[in-house]
């Protein structure tokens, strides 16, 4: 098995106390790589190195038209990398080959690209005072950013808190999740081969409570705390950033209801709707695991969904064919078969799904089941979905509404009127019209309630990552 080591102060090390696990293949169930397995004196090591970094070195000194040409040579390397990089995370946590590849490596590349471009075009604002002083603001560089990722994009999401803050001037710490360590090594490698000073990106491994991760949310020397994640893990993350007073953006899980109204179009909607809450296996913190549809098309829609569920290709995801892969972990699969298992106990009826091959969990689809059910109400995150008929727009916004989550929502409609009415009505952070997960790296992304704090996205990203100074002259 091939070794993934830290990343820190340019260099690829083992723990200082040797320690490794391994990262297992949900296909085949057994290990594939063996990575180090850091503790805290490993975190403490990698925030040092970021400190220095930033206290002596050049990146927060440079322009950001210079920091900008090395993100972007790591953008050329992540897509000349694309093999790699997609069967990493394939490999670490089952997501077919197609969507690694081919959706995550590009849009991991993408978001290098568009944030180092963001960091140099950004504008500020001036305010001449009526007293002749003149006031505006400088974007300055946080400091040392503790990133703590989730596994299931686990590039694409890492690239999500990297690259804003790389292209801010921070020096950062990356812990990627235990179940998907590998496309983070590679990450790092290939930033050191993009021309990245040492100790600006560093990586370190490990668990989260008593391990790398909780060490790196203690840490006083870390500037900015980003954590995705479960939202239990949220408010622990916030807790201890709070005895520092770091501060801490969150974003965290969902529960997405999914409004599919009369006069949408059908084959449309369906489609969006499988896409919405199969993709990845249903291991999205955005899926649309509420599908409320309006009883006038409610059995035609139900037919056709089905029957594009069962139609679904499910299998080794290293094959190009596959649509639905194996769930990321052993403790993962138990917890959503859990869900799966408890249908009828919870008054439902599956129309289709239940338990695969190993740890595949086939496309699950309830119906019959009320909104105050464990599986209408919590995260299963897994192909399950439940159906719910509304009668009226007004009804189908309370249903939507009434969830402690506040990530996004989708609804699904022709009349013009009622989408904007209906998206303004919707507590979440993103809703959807009419398609799903399209994202603009200038809009805000982020969750209301359990689903989190503060935003990511463009200025959102810069807020977050920097400290906003205002300057006044006497001029
Ligand atoms: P998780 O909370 O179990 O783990 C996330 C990361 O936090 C891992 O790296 C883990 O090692 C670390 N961690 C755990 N406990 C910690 C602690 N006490 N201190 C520091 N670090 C700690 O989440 P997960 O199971 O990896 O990811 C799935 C969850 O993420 C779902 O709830 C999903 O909805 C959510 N998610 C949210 C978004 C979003 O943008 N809102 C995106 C993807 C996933």
């Amino acid at each position: 098995m091939e070794f993934y080591g830290h990343v820190i102060d340019g260099e690829e090390v083992a723990s200082l106390a040797g320690a490794t696990f391994s990262s297992t293949d949900p296909h085949t169930r057994r290990p594939w790589a063996e990575v180090a397995l850091g503790d805290g004196a490993d975190a403490d090591r990698a925030v040092t190195a970021a400190r220095r970094a930033f206290d002596t070195g050049p990146w927060p000194r440079m322009r950001a038209a210079e920091r900008g040409r090395i993100l972007h040579r790591l953008a050329d390397l992540i897509e000349a990398h694309a093999d790699d990089l997609g069967t990493a995370d394939t490999r670490d946590m089952g997501k077919p080959i197609t969507q690694s590849r081919g959706n995550d490596v590009p849009r991991t590349a993408a978001n290098f690209r568009f944030f180092a471009d963001h960091a140099r075009l950004s504008t500020s604002e001036a305010y001449p005072l009526d007293t002749g002083h003149h006031a505006y603001t400088r974007f300055d560089p946080a400091g040392v950013v503790a990133a703590i990722a989730p596994w299931n994009f686990p590039m694409m999401l890492e690239s999500w808190k990297v690259a804003p803050a790389l292209a801010w001037g921070n020096t950062v710490v990356l812990k990627p999740a235990e179940d998907t360590p590998v496309s983070a090594t590679l990450l790092a490698r290939l930033a050191l081969e993009a021309g990245m000073p040492p100790g600006v990106f560093n990586v370190v491994h490990g668990y989260g409570p008593d391990s790398a991760g909780q060490a790196l949310t203690e840490n006083p020397a870390v500037d900015r705390i980003t954590f995705t994640g479960e939202s239990g893990t949220g408010r622990v993350i916030a807790a201890a950033g709070a005895r520092n007073l770091t501060p801490v953006s969150l974003e965290l899980g969902g529960k997405g209801a999914n409004l599919v109204f009369a006069d949408a179009d059908l084959a449309g909607a369906v489609e969006w709707s499988i896409r919405a809450v199969f993709t990845n296996s249903g291991q999205v913190c955005l899926a649309g695991s509420r599908l409320y549809v309006q009883r006038e098309i409610y059995d035609e829609f139900l037919d056709r969904f089905v029957a594009a569920a069962d139609a679904m290709v499910i299998g080794d995801p290293k094959d190009e064919a596959t649509q639905i892969g194996p769930l990321a972990s052993a403790e993962h699969h138990a917890k959503v078969a859990g869900y799966v298992d408890t249908i009828a106990e919870q008054g439902g009826t599956m129309r289709t799904g239940g338990r695969g091959d190993g740890w595949t969990i086939r496309p699950t689809v309830i119906t019959g089941m009320d909104q105050k059910a464990r599986h209408a109400r919590e995260e299963i995150f897994g192909p399950v979905v439940v159906v719910i008929p509304f009668s009226t727009e007004a009804e189908a916004i309370e249903l939507a509404n009434d969830t402690s989550y506040g990530l996004n929502a989708m609804l699904f409609t022709e009349n013009l009127h009622r989408a904007h009415r209906v998206a303004a009505a919707l507590r979440a952070g993103t809703v959807w019209v009419n398609c799903f997960f399209v994202r603009d790296l200038r809009a805000p992304f982020g969750g209301a309630g359990d689903s989190g704090i503060g935003r990511e996205g463009g200025t959102f990203s810069r807020e977050f990552f920097t400290e906003p100074k205002a300057v006044v002259m006497q001029i």
